[in-house]
Parts: C-alpha cells; structure tokens; sequence
C-alpha cells in the first residue's frame, strides 16, 4: 500500500485536478468519474490510507473531512435539497485509491442507499 498515491499527487499539484476547497487540513477536487451531477472528494492533508488505519489520535482530520462536506455543501446552496458522503474501506468497500477520502454526491435525488 504506497502513501504516495493519485490524491497525494493532485495534492502536490503534480496531477490537474478541479480543487474546489483547501485548508491547513483537507483538500477537495471535483471526481473524475463522476457519479451524479456534484461528486467532490474530501482528503486529509496528511497519510491516511484507509479509515481502517485512522487511530483515535486521527479522529479530529476523519471529523474534519464530514465537516468541510457539510460546509461545501451549505456554500454551494445544496445543502437544504440534501447530499450523501460515502467512505469506501478496502476491497469489499470498494475503495481504489488507498488514501482516506470522502465522497460527497448531490445534485439529484441519489435513490435509496443499496438499492
Ligand atoms: P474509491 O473507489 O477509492 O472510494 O474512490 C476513488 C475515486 O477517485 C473514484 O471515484 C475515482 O473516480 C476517483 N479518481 C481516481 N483517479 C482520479 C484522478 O486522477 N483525478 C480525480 N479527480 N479523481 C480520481
């Protein structure tokens, strides 16, 4: 598992990325691949690979990333209409990019979660 992944690298600007949000803690992009019509990843500024190795220690950045989200969320005006944030968690989870991120969808009616 590399702690220099995609995520580090659109961190270091090595990567283009539409970064949407950046403070001393977390930065957010515009996904790639969208999956509905605003899907913005929130990542921590510092190694996290998965929210599996987030120790207790961590739980104010894991806190963070919710609340950038929901700040995001309330600036862009979506907030009231409502959103989904997602964390994929290895392999059964789905998760690709092994380095903490969140998921931020909204835009449309997203459907009942698993369905
Ligand atoms: P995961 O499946 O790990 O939870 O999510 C990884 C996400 O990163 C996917 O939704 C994928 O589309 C997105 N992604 C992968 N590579 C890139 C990239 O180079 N740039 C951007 N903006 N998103 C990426």
């Amino acid at each position: 598992m590399s702690d220099d992944t995609i995520f580090h690298r659109i961190a270091r600007r090595e990567i283009p990325a539409d970064i949407v949000y950046e403070d001393d803690h977390v930065f957010a992009f515009r996904d790639i691949a969208p999956q509905a019509p605003v899907h913005v990843l929130f990542v921590p500024k510092a190694t996290v690979p998965t929210l599996d190795a987030a120790t207790a220690d961590q739980a104010e950045l894991v806190g963070r990333l919710a609340l950038a989200a929901a700040a995001y969320a309330r600036k862009e005006g979506f907030a009231d209409d409502g959103y989904r944030v997602v964390i994929n968690c290895n392999g059964h989870g789905g998760q690709t990019v092994f380095q903490l991120h969140l998921h931020l969808l909204a835009g449309a009616p997203l459907g009942r979660f698993g369905t």
